[in-house]
């Protein structure tokens, strides 16, 4: 999962929608992805400027396919 800090509102609703609790928000308000992270796509559903996107760099076309069954 990679993030858009300059369109990112520091709001923290990923932080909550996240099962496994892998998204860490600094003080310095970025966003970091632990490896915890399933690459389920709730958090991309949550976020409410659409920053968060689950193209990284080792994810293949399956994995937007799986964001996108998460917002069904
Ligand atoms: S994709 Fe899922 S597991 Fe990964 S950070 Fe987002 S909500 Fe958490
Ligand atoms: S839900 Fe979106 S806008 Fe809010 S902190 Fe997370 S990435 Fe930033």
């Amino acid at each position: 999962m990679i993030v858009n800090h300059q369109l990112c509102l520091r709001c923290g609703a990923c932080v909550g929608s996240c099962p496994t609790n892998s998204i860490f928000l600094h003080e310095t308000a970025f966003i970091e992805f632990l490896p915890t992270c399933t690459e389920c796509g709730l958090c991309a559903v949550i976020c409410p400027v659409g920053s968060i996107n689950g193209l990284s760099e080792s994810s293949s076309d399956s994995g937007y396919e799986l964001i996108q069954e998460a917002g069904a």
